[in-house]
């Protein structure tokens, strides 16, 4: 049978492909983000009791109101941004269905989407099955800095959304107050709307402050801002994200969301609510615990011949491999899982159009010292 395929160009992501050559080839995985390291017993005893105790029905479609409040909670501590819980936080699968109902919720046929690359890769696909188009912006390595004079000169009256994603994966760069005010500046200007992707929101290291849409006003009145509890709490595979938006956006966004998945597992938003309730210290020691991870790997690299990026935020590092190879980053990447039992994630791939001279690969640190220590022994054999 012939299927006239909406997505003809789309296969199955980089982080199946890369995870499953790890898996097959026996490598070990700094390339899919994902720890490999327990969440708090205290969270997972919750989850177990929550379900034993019966709360297994469906959850109402917003999601708990316990949990929204957490969250309302959280927002204000972080931002100093006051939500309505009833009619500003939507729950939903993962950040990736967040992402994907803002997108349907906003972008129409014919619309632009301006988004920077590289860009993770669910953006382009949703924009692309809500009929809109994207308009793809380079960031440049080391410093991956937005140029808001070329983000001012493409828009046009087609322009409908900008998305962005700090602290940023893949390039683990953050945005700076400027980066925002510069943003909100152009959203506001010309009447725009803003998806702002802050999962790493938690993240960000060398005592650099926590920014967000949610810190200026004009700005969050136009945006959804979307984080995931997978990243902050070490439990990517209970797929628990949110939304934050203003009520008339919500709305929009709720239309949709309710023939998505409708609402998300129960059990879990009433133990992620309740961790949120006694343990918000492991919210706000999140930045410290990544950044010793992360000096801890830079320094097992320090002797190898991989020029290291400066990671400012998230759980990745960036990796220059031009000392080692010219060979292109997908086959570079593909060689080190298979002969050097290491796997990671290329950069080119996260973009439209990548830079040719550049050699960049993508490490995930959140594993445990062991795991880390045994796949710098082998980066360091290159
Ligand atoms: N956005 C970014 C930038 C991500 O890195 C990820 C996942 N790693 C997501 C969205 C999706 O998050 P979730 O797993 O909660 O769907
Ligand atoms: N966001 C994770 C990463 O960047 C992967 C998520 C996924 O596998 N879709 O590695």
């Amino acid at each position: 049978m012939t299927i006239s395929s909406k997505l003809p160009a789309i296969g199955s992501s980089i982080f199946s492909q890369m995870s499953e050559l790890a898996l097959q080839q026996q490598a070990i995985n700094l390339s899919q983000g994902f720890p490999d390291f327990a969440a708090s017993p205290l969270l997972i005893d919750a989850l177990a009791r929550f379900s034993r105790d019966g709360l297994n029905q469906y959850a109402p479609m917003p999601g708990i109101l316990a949990l929204r409040q957490q969250i309302a909670d959280v927002v204000y501590s972080c931002y100093q941004r006051q939500l309505n819980p009833d009619t500003e936080i939507t729950l939903t699968s993962g950040a990736t269905a967040a992402l994907f109902v803002a997108i349907q919720a906003l972008v129409r046929p014919g619309d632009e989407v301006i988004v920077f690359d590289p860009a993770y890769d669910s953006y382009a696909p949703a924009v692309h099955l809500a009929g809109g188009r994207c308009v793809h912006l380079n960031l440049t390595a080391p410093d991956f800095n937005p140029d808001w004079q070329q983000v001012a000169d493409s828009i046009n009256a087609r322009t409908r959304l900008i998305i962005v994603n700090s602290p940023h994966n893949p390039t683990a760069t953050v945005f700076t107050a400027n980066d925002w005010q510069q943003l909100s500046q152009l959203v506001c200007q010309h009447g725009l709307y803003c998806l702002s992707d802050e999962v790493y929101e938690h993240m960000v290291f060398d005592g650099a402050p926590q920014l967000s849409a949610n810190k200026l006003p004009e700005l969050a009145e136009r945006t959804v801002v979307v984080s995931s509890f997978g990243k902050t709490f070490h439990v990517t595979g209970w797929k628990l994200g949110y939304a934050v938006a203003p009520a008339a956006l919500m709305a929009e966004f709720r239309k949709i969301h309710q023939y998505v998945t409708f609402s998300c597992f129960t059990p879990a938003q009433h133990a992620i609510a309740e961790m949120l309730a006694q343990q918000r210290h492991q919210v706000s020691g999140l930045a410290a615990f990544y950044q010793q991870k992360r000096d801890g790997f830079v320094s097992l690299l320090a002797s190898s011949r991989f020029g290291l990026l400066h990671s400012t935020g998230t759980y990745f590092q960036l990796a220059d491999y031009s000392a080692i190879s010219d060979e292109p980053d997908l086959a570079f990447c593909q060689r080190l899982a298979i002969e050097h039992k290491v796997a990671a994630i290329p950069l080119s791939v996260f973009y439209k159009q990548a830079p040719a001279q550049q050699r960049l690969i993508r490490f995930c640190f959140a594993k445990t010292p062991d795991t880390l220590q045994q796949a710098a022994q082998r980066l360091c054999q290159l």
